[in-house]
């Protein structure tokens, strides 16, 4: 048999690098294709380490630029959505690694699936906004659709072996990100650079944000509820301040599994990439005498409201779910660019919920078109 053959959306972000460098460790996969958006520089590093057959910069300038730069050599360079599906679907490829970040990664997503590829995804999108879609086409192709988040990694681990059982409840762990114990009063005038320290986890902007917000825990129940086909109710975000519980899943005998080690993304991607082996993943060892003790409480969703709205949004379903993330995405820019308070972010989200009318069952189209309708209302509101 010969090497397993993948193909990396988003080889230049930071789940990317990180999936890159442990496959460089092991040296036992192929990669066929990659994908980036801008980062010239870093995708011909990664084109020269790794010798994919096709690469697609999402950005078309980029493209241009990385063509001549190739020039002479045996490789395929695309760019925009085609190129990206292009690389989704790529010539006998056995996984497809979606680490893209925004909704950019859904239609490679089902084109992947579609063809028949096993799927380690780390893109939320795809599941917040089009979970009802994905799941159910997985299902059909029988494609594997394995997580990366370390919590949703975490749950998948924990119901290995127990397939047959049925869940009772699943334990999300939250770091509580750099605002845990915050007030109402006291999370009003905290800053961009205090919002972009992230007590555990080594993560991008935009995800340090969601963090910051917990928006990123309400975007996490939803993929849950969609992975693991379980009621929101039955989801319990638990704020696990030391990030060791990675998360757990109780079931009908009250009996717990957890997923323990010290927060490390290489550990979840190498489990996506490899399973159902585990790997040496280059992280640290977890040493519980050193832990002390580990915290649980439960999150005040007064203070960090993004969360409180997430789960409506998910109770609700249909579109709501893809109105909040886009409503987030955007609010997110404007603190980011400083036009906002990080305490407008739910406001804004609650806003465009309470604006767009429901949609029990919408399609792929309906979900595409929801974004610049979003985006659109949001800057209207700015303005
Ligand atoms: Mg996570």
């Amino acid at each position: 048999m010969g090497n397993k053959r993948i193909s990396i959306l988003g080889s230049t972000g930071s789940i990317g690098t990180q999936a890159l460098d442990i496959i460089d460790l092991n040296k036992d996969m192929d990669v066929a294709a990659l994908t980036g958006n801008r980062n010239v520089p870093l995708m011909l590093e990664q084109i020269k380490r790794f010798s994919p057959e096709m690469v697609c910069m999402y950005d078309s300038d980029a493209a241009m630029h990385l063509k001549e730069l190739t020039a002479g050599k045996k490789i395929k360079i695309t760019s925009g959505m085609e190129g990206l599906i292009e690389a989704a679907e790529w010539k006998d490829t056995d996984l497809v690694l979606s680490a893209v970040v925004g909704m950019v990664g859904i239609e490679p997503a089902i084109h992947a699936i579609n063809a028949g590829r096993d799927i380690a995804l780390a893109n939320k999108e795809t599941l917040v906004a089009a979970g009802h879609l994905i799941m159910p086409l997985a299902k059909e192709k029988g494609v594997a659709v394995i997580p990366v988040d370390s919590e949703h990694s975490a749950i998948f681990q924990c119901i290995r072996g127990n397939e047959d059982n049925a869940i009772k409840s699943i334990i999300l762990t939250a770091s509580g990100g750099p605002f845990r114990g915050y007030t109402k009063d006291r999370i009003k005038d905290v800053t961009i650079e205090m919002a972009l320290s992230h007590p555990n986890w080594s993560m991008g902007k935009k995800v340090t944000i969601d963090s910051a917000t917990m928006v990123n825990k309400g975007l996490e129940v939803m993929e849950a509820r969609w992975l693991f086909d379980v009621d929101p109710d039955r989801i319990r975000v638990h704020v696990h301040p030391q990030s060791i519980v990675h998360s757990a899943v109780e079931f009908e005998d009250n009996a717990v599994m957890a997923q323990m080690g010290v927060p490390d993304m290489r550990v979840p991607i190498s489990y996506a990439l490899y399973y159902p082996k585990r790997r040496y993943a280059l992280a640290g060892a977890l040493d519980l005498f050193k832990a002390e003790h580990l915290d649980f409480y439960e999150p005040d969703l007064s203070v960090f409201k993004g969360l409180k709205l997430s789960y409506d949004a998910i109770k609700r379903g249909g579109n709501m779910p893809c109105i909040l993330n886009i409503a987030n995405e955007r609010a997110v820019e404007l603190f980011l660019n400083k036009k906002i308070g990080f305490t407008d972010i739910p406001g804004i989200i609650e806003d465009a919920m309470d604006h767009f009318p429901y949609s029990s069952d919408p399609s792929l189209k309906e979900i595409l078109e929801i974004k610049d309708k979003v985006t659109e209302y949001i800057n209207d509101l700015q303005e």
